[in-house]
């Protein structure tokens, strides 16, 4: 059974800098990379500032804020980031072709029995673990934006993920803080599929004109209880996101997933959400505004 010690965090975009958070706030020495130059310092500025709201609310104390900058690693190399790794997450975007790149130098330079974990949002863990030539050990640990507040952990297990690699991930989300759901691979996993439909069908409704940014959104925050509605949830998700996992959905699953132009436009324009500052909201300080 895995005793895991060392994690790697490949990609330090939105989700990769919270899953690090939330392995190193779990004691783990959690080692992130990032290829774009500046990128990891700008996630451990953001996880630094998370952390001091967090004591302003009486969350977490001095120390603990301490003990996870602590365990937290910056790490310029991937084979230095990845040495003596026993679990290995990627975050980076989107692409197959990508994730079989960075996670295959990952196999060669962590231990020989490391789990390689993928953040994957739809994309297929079997034909993931088969590129990697490491099956049994390949897996999703689909994290939920933003890691260190979502409580579901998506593990989803290939055609070959071995039982081992799955029961060593349920007790790994366990130990950080997460409940897990065990999910076969399947296009869109049980969450993404879902979720993605609702979102292109608001920005379909949005380009008729059948309601305003804000009231489609209201529609679902306050008629059927959604914590955030569909347009502003994929703002934060990011629209180059959702736009690389529709068009995967398309692919694999058919005509109900067929991106909407207007979401197209955006992405070619750099509207990508908050993390560019624009998208169906304005993103400043104050959060999100029309
Ligand atoms: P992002 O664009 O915010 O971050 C991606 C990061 O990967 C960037 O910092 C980029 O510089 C880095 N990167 C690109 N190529 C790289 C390489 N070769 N080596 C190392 N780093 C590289 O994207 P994100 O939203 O964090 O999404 C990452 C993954 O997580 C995707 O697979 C996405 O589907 C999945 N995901 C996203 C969300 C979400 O809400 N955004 C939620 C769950 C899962």
């Amino acid at each position: 059974m895995h005793d895991f010690r060392t994690v790697a965090v490949l990609g330090a975009g939105t989700m990769g800098r919270g899953i690090a958070q939330v392995c190193a706030q779990a004691g783990f020495v959690t080692r992130l990379f990032d290829v774009a130059p500046g990128q990891v310092d700008a996630a451990l500025g953001s996880i630094r500032a998370g952390l001091e709201r967090a004591i302003e609310k009486g969350k977490i104390t001095n120390e603990s804020r301490s003990e996870t900058l602590g365990a937290l690693v910056a790490c310029a190399d991937l084979a230095r980031a990845c040495a003596d790794a026993d679990l290995v997450i990627e975050a980076a975007p989107e692409s197959m072709d990508l994730k079989v790149e960075l996670l295959g130098r990952a196999r060669d330079a962590a231990l020989p029995h490391a789990l390689l974990a993928s953040n994957t949002s739809s994309l297929s863990i079997t034909e993931l673990g088969r590129r990697l030539a490491a099956p049994a050990r390949t897996l999703g640990l689909h994290f939920f934006n933003p890691p260190p507040v979502m409580e579901l952990l998506e593990v989803v297990h290939g055609v070959d993920t071995s039982a081992e690699t799955v029961d060593a991930a349920l007790l790994l989300a366990r130990r950080l803080g997460k409940t897990p759901i065990v999910v076969r691979d399947a296009p869109g996993f049980a969450t993404s599929r879902l979720g993605v439909v609702i979102g292109a069908e608001a920005i379909r409704m949005l380009e008729s004109g059948v309601a305003s940014v804000v009231d489609i959104d209201r529609a679902m925050e306050l008629g059927y209880r959604h914590p955030m509605g569909p347009l502003k949830l994929s703002d934060l998700v990011g629209l180059d996101v959702r736009l690389a996992i529709l068009e995967h959905l398309h692919r694999e699953l058919g005509e109900q997933f067929r991106p909407p132009s207007l979401l197209r436009q955006m992405v070619r324009a750099g509207r990508l959400g908050k993390k560019s500052g624009q998208g169906f909201y304005r993103w400043t300080e104050r959060g999100p505004e029309v």
